[in-house]
């Protein structure tokens, strides 16, 4: 029985388990003291690489005409490794706008 094709599980195992060590969930929340907006940003990357980047509002403002949303990060956690085994953190300030209000 050749050994080969052993020897190439064993090899695509360790990169995938590797790659699972990798593994970091960013979590961002954005606001804007303009219009006082609110939005949520998650980052997925492994190895510092991202491969999935979503956003959704998680208030929605009332910007007027032509107004641009001055983001500002108000809080952020990461986790890492598979399901934030291997850590996680967090941080935030202790008012939601740039302008220390709830
Ligand atoms: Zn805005």
């Amino acid at each position: 029985m050749p050994k080969r094709p052993w020897s190439i599980v064993w090899v695509t195992l360790s990169v995938l388990s590797l790659g699972a060590l990798g593994i970091q969930d960013r979590r961002d929340l954005y606001s804007c003291d303009l219009c006082r907006a609110r939005k949520v940003e998650r980052i997925h990357s492994v190895w510092g690489v991202p491969f999935e980047r979503s956003e959704r509002a998680e208030v929605d403002g009332d910007p007027g005409i032509g107004h641009r949303h001055d983001w500002w990060r108000y809080s952020s956690s990461f986790a890492y490794g598979p399901y934030g085994a291997l850590g996680r953190g967090w941080a935030c300030h202790t008012f939601r706008y740039k302008d220390r209000t709830n």
